[in-house]
């Protein structure tokens, strides 16, 4: 019995280890692209090849873009060791959550366009106040948004709803991308983890989205939770619990 219970912890440290190495060098990857198209375009324009004004601010706002997505990596990466080291600390503040959504989305209409992809947004304005830090919520809403757009192949479609359920708030992300198996629909919230489909393989990314989502979910008190069929697409529901009101007398 002790040999088993020993060869199954073994063999889980080694699959953590093997998980550990794989995110060092997506992390990595995922910071070099950026990084390197900074430099070139900041070259280019250093060295005066660049005459018409039109050609300088586009490659003024490619640098923009690229530092603001090495920010969003970083932020990632900070929260999650934050997190996991325990110090992780969350500011609730009593929040419109409708116009937390609208606004998060509007850093990235232009992007999801630019990406070919058909936009649904339907966002229920009635939703009562809820308490939450906004800054994670918002994070937690670019994470699922940025994996609908990474994870769509054929058919490009993004819906995101925000509607009242009971004793709870709920946003939606849906996607007709690639969908994830059943059995991989339980680790996809497991830090590190990345599915084995070939466009997962082929996408950057380093595994810490999901897992973020989660933690900072449980941190509201709500639950994050998937329903996906593979070639079909998914849906990434987030709820947070409203406050209880005391029963009237
Ligand atoms: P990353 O995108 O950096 O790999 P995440 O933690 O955000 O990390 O996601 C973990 C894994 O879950 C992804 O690598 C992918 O395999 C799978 N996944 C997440 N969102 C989707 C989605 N919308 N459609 C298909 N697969 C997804």
């Amino acid at each position: 019995g002790g040999l088993v219970l020993t060869k199954h912890i073994v063999s889980k440290e080694m699959a953590l280890a093997r998980l550990k190495s794989d995110f060092v060098s997506n992390v990595s990857h995922e910071l070099r692209t950026p990084l390197a198209l900074i430099r070139l375009y900041a070259e280019t324009l250093e060295l005066g090849r660049v005459t018409t004004q039109d050609k300088k601010q586009e490659y003024y706002r490619i640098i923009r873009e690229e530092s603001e997505r090495l920010s969003a990596l970083i932020n990632n990466i900070l929260d999650f060791s934050r997190i996991e080291a325990g110090h992780k600390e969350y500011e609730f503040r009593e929040t419109d959550i409708a116009d937390l959504v609208r606004n998060t989305l509007d850093s990235y209409r232009y992007q999801i366009e630019q990406q070919g992809f058909a936009f649904e947004e339907s966002i229920d304005s009635d939703v009562p106040a809820v308490r939450v830090d906004r800054e994670a919520i918002a994070l937690s809403l670019v994470n699922l948004v940025n994996n609908a757009l990474k994870y769509s192949a054929d058919e490009k479609f993004l819906g995101v709803k925000l509607y009242r359920a009971n004793s709870s708030v709920k946003i939606e992300v849906v996607d007709h991308g690639i969908g994830i198996t059943r059995r991989e629909q339980s680790k996809i919230f497991e830090k590190f983890y990345r599915t084995g489909d070939p466009l997962v393989h082929n996408t950057k990314g380093s595994g810490l989205g999901l897992s973020l989502v989660r933690h900072i979910t449980q941190a509201h008190g709500g639950e994050i939770a998937v329903e996906s069929t593979t070639g079909k697409g998914s849906k990434f529901t987030l709820s947070l619990p409203l406050p209880v009101k005391p029963a009237q007398t």
